[in-house]
């Protein structure tokens, strides 16, 4: 069996982005760069008290940066170990994993795109979009839309950086959708698969991406292929 390579990694700043979910952003130690895709994940190990090796697949939410700096946008699950463990830590704390992994990247040529994503299935896509986004010829000539589902408006994870994002690219095309929202929400409601065909409309020319939970990724794979979509079109990751 291939042998990967562990890092190690220090834990710059945790900061809560609800409830119960956290950014993390990590420091790569004894690399200037830490190379990878956007979209890509890594493992990250610990042990339980009880001396038992635990693994779990994270996806990286920045996008490749020349300091060795990743994040991570992670949701604690409830009785889950991982989760709670990572949302823990103090700053300072050591972070092991090996990666990157995965193939949950943007594929050329690219297309007019669509990210779908609910809670912190927004990952990739914060990655993905910073990378596009930061430089003209990335993106230029495509549309890409974010349809992100959250539950209330205080869970859409890096609001202003999307609105941000939004105001600087006539090309992209930032839409939340709440499944709870409160009376005043002047946004979009309800599921992300609810608003897919009325971005998508008849074409079958475009890319879509989706990530979150087995559930959203099938409902809304099964829409696409219902309005003719061809399954190489459609690519997901499922976090559970
Ligand atoms: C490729 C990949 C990338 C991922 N990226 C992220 C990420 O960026 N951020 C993130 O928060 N998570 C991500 N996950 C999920 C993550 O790997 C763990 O599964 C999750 O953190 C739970 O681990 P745990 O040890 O806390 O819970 P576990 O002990 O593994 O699970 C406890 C219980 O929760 C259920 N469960 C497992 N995962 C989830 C989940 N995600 N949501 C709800 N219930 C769950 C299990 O069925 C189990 O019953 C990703 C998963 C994959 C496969």
């Amino acid at each position: 069996m291939a042998q990967f390579k562990t890092f190690d990694a220090r834990l710059l700043r945790s900061v809560p982005l609800s409830e119960f979910t956290r950014h993390l952003e990590l420091e790569v130690n004894g690399v200037t760069r830490f190379g990878f895709v956007s979209g890509q994940w890594l493992s990250v190990k610990t042990n339980t008290p009880d001396g038992e090796e635990m693994t779990r697949a994270y996806s990286i939410a920045s996008p490749p940066a020349e300091n060795g700096h990743v994040a991570f946008c992670l949701n604690r699950v409830q009785d889950g170990f991982m989760s709670n463990y990572l949302c823990s830590l103090d700053e300072g704390a050591k972070i092991a994993f090996q990666g990157p992994f995965g193939d949950f990247i943007l594929r050329p040529p690219l297309r007019d795109t669509v990210l779908i994503a609910t809670g912190t299935g927004i990952a990739p896509f914060r990655s993905m979009l910073h990378w596009l986004l930061a430089e003209g010829d990335r993106h230029h000539g495509h549309q890409f839309w974010l349809l992100f589902g959250a539950r209330r408006e205080q869970d859409i994870y890096y609001r202003e950086e999307f609105e941000h994002l939004t105001a600087g690219h006539t090309n992209f095309h930032f839409l939340p959708t709440l499944s709870r929202a409160a009376p005043e929400w002047k946004g979009l409601r309800g599921y992300v698969q609810e608003h897919l065909a009325e971005i998508v409309g008849t074409r079958t020319d475009m890319h879509a991406y989706i990530c979150g939970l087995d559930k959203m990724v099938k409902a809304n794979r099964e829409l696409l292929k219902s309005l003719g979509w061809d399954r190489t079109s459609i690519r997901y990751e499922k976090y559970d």
